[in-house]
């Protein structure tokens, strides 16, 4: 047996292949389940929250960051939604990130997002936030890298790994908003040789708190000359 086929095994061994949501089996979410999964519908500055046009950075909070918008995808209170993204990080299920990617995909599509920013394959880059090494080697996978590779492979826009984080910052999960920030404190530098100035970014990550990640990966982007910097996540949780 290969490892390839050995590492599915073992997949399906300790996580069935069955519907996250109804338990039809042959597949980790039905096609009736994955229509049930609904779009967000909110539009909104993701570090505040007051309502803005299709998730821009409001005029406040662009004082404090580069980012012009971060699109949600979706609502972070959906319980399938939340067994996806669950399953994703921790039960090493890799093939989640082909239901995430389409349900990305819908949502771009249903809001007319990468025309009215003019976001196409000729001037934007996508990069994923990048996971510490330690962690990525522990998971075998950065479920942001898959996302950005779904979203590459429709939309032809190429994905680079422009950041690499430098510090192994601490789980986020169990930090309040200021020891998150300080946690993020220049986690990020800049990993490019090809010139690729006057590009567009797109920053991808599976869900958002306070946006400190995104907001620190903005400005080390920034710090190297990108000034049109997009963030696309999948939910917002509550901090
Ligand atoms: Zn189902
Ligand atoms: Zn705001």
């Amino acid at each position: 047996m290969d490892i390839l086929k050995l590492k599915d095994w073992f997949i399906d061994l300790i996580f069935p292949k069955e519907c996250i949501s109804c338990g039809l089996e042959e597949t980790y979410l039905c096609h009736t389940c994955f229509k049930r999964l609904e779009l967000n519908k909110q539009f909104y500055c993701v570090l505040c929250k007051k309502q803005t046009n299709h998730s821009q950075i409001c005029e406040n909070c662009k004082k404090k960051t580069a980012l012009k918008a971060v699109f949600v995808v979706a609502d972070y209170n959906n319980q399938i939604l939340q067994n996806l993204l669950h399953n994703l990080k921790y039960n090493f299920v890799e093939e989640i990130s082909d239901y995430l990617g389409d349900l990305i995909i819908r949502y771009l599509k249903a809001n007319n997002i990468l025309k009215i920013f003019q976001i196409n394959f000729d001037n934007t880059i996508i990069c994923p936030v990048p996971l510490h090494k330690k962690r990525y080697l522990a998971r075998g996978f950065n479920q942001s890298e898959l996302l950005a590779q779904k979203l590459s492979v429709y939309y032809k826009i190429p994905t680079r790994n422009l950041l690499i984080r430098q510090i192994n910052t601490m789980s986020q999960v169990n930090l309040n908003r200021q020891e998150r920030q300080t946690n993020l404190k220049n986690a990020f530098i800049f990993n490019n040789q090809e010139s690729i100035k006057n590009k567009k970014i797109l920053l991808i990550d599976d869900v958002v708190t306070t946006g400190s990640t995104l907001i620190e990966s903005a400005q080390a982007l920034e710090q190297k000359g990108f000034s049109e910097i997009y963030g696309l996540v999948i939910a917002q949780r509550e901090d």
